[in-house]
């Protein structure tokens, strides 16, 4: 496969990337290179002027006050953004990446975190009938129609696996905001509807933090091939990915 390049774009790596999120882009370019794709990774940061055009583009999750800074810089780039996403480029927004995309984040304080409006989707801290945050493992089994748009070979798993921690309940506002699945252990997009994520176009927004990726290659691939626009990409062994995935599997007794 070495004909093929892959640009990843890791934006704002220094404000957004907690819980192991920087493992994203090492598994996207490990995946990439053991099949001997060449891979740039680049990074934008709140003081820089452009955001550099990439096949990839990743943004993780962090605090609401981190959130807020990000916001005040991605806003005066949405055209660009909107470009991107209409022409078909890949984004991975992880939490606080993913509800900035949305068309609000209302904090528990009250503080408005305006979004970009193009995921029509709304995220409020949640009211006093909700005691704590959304913290703990999530697997998500896919749906049939996320698996059919993104590829993803569910001979690996059929599930997604990873780590949760937010108070922002998201609702998705239109059909055309299918959810990557339903919710088996953990709580998603909110405590209520048992639905995760969001994908519209080439973006995937999530709540897995964990890291993601290297716990579910399937999805790294699926990821890697929408880029490259292949639909068919070199299998690779995945034991160690394999172990790492079942074994929250097995902890909730959930068989593959
Ligand atoms: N600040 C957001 C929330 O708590 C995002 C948290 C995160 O990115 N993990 O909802």
């Amino acid at each position: 496969m070495d004909k093929y390049q892959l640009k990843i774009n890791h934006l704002y790596s220094e404000n957004l990337n907690i819980y192991g999120d920087l493992g994203n882009i090492t598994a996207l370019k490990y995946r990439s290179q053991v099949r001997g794709i060449k891979v740039e990774v680049v990074h934008t940061e709140l003081n820089d002027e452009v955001i550099e055009e990439a096949d990839i583009y990743f943004i993780g999750g962090g605090q609401d006050n981190d959130q807020m800074q990000v916001f005040r810089h991605l806003i005066r780039h949405r055209d660009f953004i909107k470009k991107e996403v209409e022409i078909g480029k890949v984004f991975v927004l992880i939490c606080g990446g993913y509800q900035l995309f949305g068309k609000y984040f209302l904090d528990a304080e009250g503080n408005l975190i305006d979004g970009l409006h193009i995921l029509d989707i709304e995220t409020r801290a949640p009211g006093p009938e909700v005691k704590s945050r959304c913290i703990g493992n999530i697997i998500v089994e896919m749906s049939d129609d996320f698996v059919k748009y993104w590829n993803v070979d569910i001979n690996f798993s059929r599930y997604i696996v990873g780590f949760e921690n937010h108070g922002g309940q998201t609702k998705l506002r239109s059909t055309k905001m299918k959810p990557i699945g339903r919710v088996i252990v953990g709580f998603g997009n909110n405590y209520f509807d048992r639905l995760e994520g969001c994908y519209y176009k080439n973006i995937i927004g999530t709540y897995c933090h964990g890291p993601l990726l290297p716990k579910n290659p399937h999805l790294a691939d699926a990821i890697i091939s929408k880029a490259l626009g292949i639909s068919k990409i070199k299998h690779l062994p995945d034991d160690y990915e394999s172990e790492a995935h079942k074994y929250i599997l097995n902890r909730y007794k959930i068989k593959t």
